[in-house]
């Protein structure tokens, strides 16, 4: 079967002999910029139907359409993991939900903690950033990322059967400690930059479902630990091991 070596993710639903319209951005990509012609394929995937192969039936830079010849891949469902962090500069938000995106997370949360810098988000800017990351990686499903919310609020509502990996700076230095838990639902916890009130730590801590959990030796910046922290809970508990 052809490789396509292009992947766009398209809010349509697919299907054997579906044809899909592109939007003008899409169409503008595909034909502007990549110079795809008719008869081109390009791997398309919505997030929930799979991945297919489609052939260009319409190279058009306005309003290109394609038409799925065969379905390639099923979506894989990353494990019921989100990753909950506190919203630092543009870049590295960005970053946060590009590496999250590409690292198997379910869910993607910016959550306002009492020290949070950044007050808003542009959330449609990140799920785009998602979005492309899932294009780029191979996923065949896009972790959804909600709108800024607020801890306390979070936590007043949690569903108690979802545990959280809590990465309490203040255990710099102690051993990695996720110990023999369960797997299931979980949400990784990420502070600001200027970490975790003592007030939020105590409750946390408090928490039955929270596991407070030490990155090592080292203070690091909420855009590596939050790379980190995937890596451990993947490597623990999630579909890399
Ligand atoms: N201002 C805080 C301080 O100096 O202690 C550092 C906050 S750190 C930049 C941002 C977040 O990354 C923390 O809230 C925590 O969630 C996580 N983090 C960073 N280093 C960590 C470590 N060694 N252990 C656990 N979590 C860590």
């Amino acid at each position: 079967m052809v490789q396509a070596k292009i992947r766009l993710y398209v809010d349509h639903p697919l299907s054997e002999g579906q044809t899909v319209p592109l939007t003008k951005e899409q169409s503008h990509y595909l034909f502007g910029v990549m110079r795809q012609d008719n008869g081109a394929f390009v791997a398309l995937f919505n997030g929930a139907d799979g991945e297919f192969l489609a052939e260009v039936t319409k190279a058009n830079k306005k309003n290109g359409e394609l038409v799925c010849r065969a379905k390639t891949r099923d979506v894989q469902m990353p494990p019921d993991l989100w990753l909950m962090f506190a919203p630092i500069k543009k870049a590295r938000t960005d970053f946060i939900v590009e590496k999250a995106a590409e690292m198997g997370a379910r869910r993607i949360v910016p959550v306002n903690t009492a020290y949070t810098n950044a007050e808003r988000i542009r959330q449609d800017r990140l799920q785009a950033h998602a979005l492309e990351a899932a294009e780029q990686c191979g996923g065949t499903y896009v972790p959804e990322v909600t709108e800024l919310q607020k801890l306390d609020r979070l936590l007043a509502d949690w569903d108690e059967t979802r545990h959280i990996m809590f990465c309490d700076e203040s255990l710099v230095g102690a051993a990695q400690a996720l110990g023999d838990v369960a797997g299931g639902k979980w949400a990784i916890l990420i502070g600001p930059e200027g970490g975790f009130s003592q007030a939020e730590r105590d409750r946390l801590h408090a928490l039955p479902y929270a596991h407070a959990i030490s990155l090592g030796p080292r203070i690091l910046r909420a855009d590596t630990a939050a790379v980190a922290a995937l890596t451990v809970w993947q490597q623990h508990l999630g579909d890399w091991s």
